[in-house]
């Protein structure tokens, strides 16, 4: 398995064939929700563009169409270990930039975009291709995603731009156009456990956490790696189970406290709203006696005890509350009052 991707098999092989191409694109848009390997295969691309073994690849003879085995990275020269360990110079990934009070900036504006042009008007320092990965690209302003049409239209021929988005519609359709793209789906619960079995996880905690990943490999490779961020789901998940006995303006503090904790990530935010919106679905189909599989297997029994002393009404209104939250944040409102009104909206015991 050279490219060593979990999942996903559809998108690697598109980009296999496409290297193997005598047109190959040198934009790509990588389409799919959060945490299911973007990321990781734009890296796999950059690796296979500057790899000491892959031929056929950009910049060198085409092989025969079908023949796409030789365009995977090798993951072991000089440039594959630069690239993964991000030491390449002439791999560049486009973020969000911070501010002054250590928190993400919420778009990627014009300035970095001009930055990049500059750049890709250079040729490679130590490799054979520059590549650009924007990402999240669905946080380009309009304005920078205006900027970019020229680049992306007819970049160097020692360019290749990849973007990753996890909301699409938010690209202009000029930039659409001028890329080929790769679309990423949710994966199987066998797959995922699979692949953490491969990275030295044990059985029972590889069955567990593919379940509790919800389709998404990157998630449960971070929890398995790093035991704080398990530990941090379960803190996540008790203060759920806790919250329907407080009452307001105890909720109110707590909201306070959690944006206080967040100021220095959304994404750490969104994550812990996503947990609670999973949690309250499960408690719901528990309320509603349904056959659905649980996401969060390994907390059966609050889930039940809790859903026995509620309502499916009101279970209901509550994962909607989650859902609403996510929503709101996702959208950048002022994530204090989001979270507030949602609590407001779970229910009291
Ligand atoms: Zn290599």
């Amino acid at each position: 398995m050279p490219w060593n991707i979990t999942g996903n098999a559809r998108a690697v092989a598109a980009i296999a064939r496409s290297l193997a191409s005598e047109n190959p694109p040198h934009a790509y848009l990588f389409a799919g929700p959060a945490r299911v390997g973007k990321a990781s295969l734009a890296l796999r691309l950059a690796q296979a563009l500057n790899c000491e073994h892959t031929v056929g690849a950009q910049g060198l003879a085409p092989l025969r169409p079908d023949d796409t085995a030789d365009v995977a990275p090798c993951l072991q020269c000089t440039p594959c270990t630069r690239i993964a360990k991000f030491l390449h110079a002439d791999v560049q990934t486009v973020q969000l930039e911070i501010n002054d009070d250590g928190e993400p900036k919420t778009a990627i504006a014009v300035d970095q975009v001009r930055e990049v042009e500059r750049s890709v008007a250079l040729n490679p320092f130590e490799g054979r291709t520059r590549v650009v990965i924007i990402d999240p690209a669905h946080l380009l302003t309009d304005e920078a995603q205006n900027a970019f049409l020229k680049t992306l239209e007819e970049p160097p021929p020692h360019v290749v731009i990849v973007l990753i988005a996890v909301r699409e519609e938010k690209l202009l359709p000029t930039i659409h156009s001028r890329c080929r793209r790769v679309e990423f789906r949710l994966v199987p619960v066998g797959e995922i456990e699979g692949a953490l079995a491969a990275d030295g996880v044990e059985p029972d905690r590889a069955a567990l956490l593919a379940r509790l990943a919800g389709g998404r490999p990157g998630w449960a490779l971070e929890m398995a790696r790093d035991p704080r961020a398990f530990e941090r789901r379960r803190a996540v998940l008790e203060t759920a189970h806790s919250i329907v006995s407080l009452p307001i303006h105890k909720r109110m503090s707590l909201a306070e406290k959690m944006t206080e904790d967040f100021r220095s990530g959304r994404e750490a935010m969104y994550s812990q709203l996503a947990d609670w919106a999973a949690w309250w679905r499960d408690v719901m189909l528990s309320a509603a006696e349904s056959q659905a599989e649980l996401t969060n297997v390994d907390r059966r029994e609050e889930i039940r005890d809790l859903a026995a002393r509620l309502d499916v009404q009101r279970a209901r209104a509550a994962a909607e509350a989650c859902s609403t939250a996510l929503w709101q944040i996702d959208r950048n409102a002022a994530s204090r009052l989001v979270v507030e009104v949602m609590l407001l909206n779970w229910p009291k015991l």
